[in-house]
């Protein structure tokens, strides 16, 4: 049985006291009732599988059993003192967390959004440096934090006032979309329709683009730097992976000038590449600070650095506070999540279901023409739409809505994204399984042909 909320009061509301940016989904959003693992229910009953977890936030279930009981626990013993005594409850999730990274990348800071945990992140790069200079991809997402701001290179979240100072944009190694293709570049179960002349070992597109990358070193920024951050696959840029070795290479060019290497993991840690628990590990990299958030907490407002005991020594010269930082109560639902991830094998899930889900929506590509790309890993996966795929023109928008209204009503919920909103972006609860995939696919299905007949009937 399920409350009824009154729609028209809710919608109200929003516009009467809400800030306007933040924008909703759909002609006509949805009023959630509840959420349970990868279903979500609005309030007249009716289910959603929910194909973007709340922007790749819930990482292991809406409402998943063991996280409520462990926050429930923690809710009845102590929320909060601050860092200024010990608890075990932050002790216990430090060492928890930090055993999942490689060496040196042993201690961490928890702070309670991604833009803040990059925020201090790049403060880290400069003060361990002494450098200045951040170099980041275009196509990124790193917070909406005025400091942050200056990394994030996708125009509808640029606002014209000061931001970032000393932050330079640079080439994103885009195998679908670049200059040089990549017909077998990146690390997906599908790879791209672009033509690329690479072969096996010898990947030419990622040779061109580190010589942009070089070039940018060269000639726009200082001859030593603070860092380089990058997303291991980029999140809002729709699932946009470069091609192999290419981060590898980046990251040397970075040390060589002095520079610290910063991976945010926002979107792409915890398991969901599949084939490894951190994004940057698909990359055979180990970076100098890694940033975490999102599917950190399942949906609790929580996030953390990650780096070496050095780095975060030149931090320890003077105070740096975070109040909420670290809460007992943040540190019980992130050790819960964690062994959450474990015990349900989430990880190979997503690696299995991923995988399922690719070759799939591979399938769609093949069949339709404004399919332009699907490309991912694990269970961040996007798919690119286009007028044909010999253009790659982005499919006009109120054709992509139209879809995406489609699959919406037939019980989809997938999210968007690109520079145009021209992907889709598809990153579940890990727990979504083969039979939840073959709907969400059949949904998507249906939806493409009926754009189809509307084409046709034109
Ligand atoms: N980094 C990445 C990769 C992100 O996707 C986001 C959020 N979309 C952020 C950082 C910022 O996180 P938050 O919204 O928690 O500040």
């Amino acid at each position: 049985k399920y409350e009824s909320y009154p729609y028209e009061r809710m919608q109200k509301i929003r516009e009467q006291n809400i800030v306007p940016s933040l924008r909703t989904y759909y002609k006509k959003p949805l009023l959630l009732h509840q959420g349970h693992m990868q279903w979500l229910f609005d309030h007249e009953g009716r289910r959603y599988l929910d194909l973007f977890a709340g922007i790749v936030t819930v990482s292991v279930g809406h409402c998943h059993p063991k996280v409520t009981m462990a926050t429930q626990k923690q809710l009845a013993r102590l929320w909060h003192t601050t860092n200024i005594y010990m608890y075990p409850a932050i002790h216990e999730y430090a060492e928890k967390l930090t055993s999942l990274f490689p060496d040196p990348l042993k201690v961490v800071y928890l702070t309670n959004s991604g833009s803040e945990a990059n925020d201090l992140a790049m403060f880290m790069a400069r003060l361990h440096t002494h450098n200045f200079d951040i170099i980041c991809l275009r196509g990124g997402y790193h917070g909406g934090s005025p400091y942050t701001l200056g990394l994030t290179s996708l125009t509808p979240y640029k606002h014209g006032v000061a931001n970032g100072f000393g932050c330079t944009t640079t080439m994103l190694p885009d195998v679908f979309r670049g200059p040089w293709g990549g017909s077998h570049c990146r690390d997906s179960p599908v790879q791209t329709v672009r033509k690329c002349s690479c072969t096996e070992g010898a990947c030419l597109a990622k040779d061109q683009y580190i010589e942009q990358f070089k070039d940018t070193l060269n000639t726009s920024v200082p001859k030593t730097v603070a860092g380089f951050i990058a997303e291991p696959m980029q999140g809002v840029n729709g699932a946009v992976q470069y091609p192999r070795n290419f981060l590898k290479e980046a990251y040397q060019l970075i040390r060589e000038r002095g520079g610290l290497c910063i991976s945010d993991e926002v979107q792409t840690g915890f398991g969901r590449t599949g084939s490894h628990f951190w994004g940057f590990q698909t990359h055979g990299v180990v970076p100098d600070i890694v940033t975490l958030a999102k599917g950190i907490g399942n949906g609790f407002p929580m996030a953390a650095v990650v780096t070496t005991k050095e780095i975060a020594s030149s931090l320890a010269q003077n105070l740096h506070f975070n109040t909420f930082g670290g809460n007992p109560l943040a540190c019980a639902v992130g050790a819960a999540v964690l062994d959450a991830i474990e015990e349900d094998g989430l990880q190979k899930n997503s690696e299995d279901v991923g995988t399922y889900m690719l070759l799939e929506l591979a399938k769609l590509r093949d069949k339709f023409e404004i399919v332009g790309d699907v490309r991912g890993k694990g269970l961040m996966i996007g798919v690119e739409m286009v007028t044909d795929k010999d253009s790659r023109r982005p499919l006009p928008a109120e054709e992509i809505n139209q879809i995406w209204e489609d699959c919406k009503d037939m019980g989809v919920l997938i999210g968007r994204g690109g520079l145009y909103s021209q992907t889709f972006r598809i990153k579940p609860p890990m727990c979504i399984t083969k039979r939840d995939v073959d709907f969400a696919v059949e949904v998507f299905h249906t939806a493409l042909q009926r754009h189809v007949e509307r084409a046709a009937a034109k």
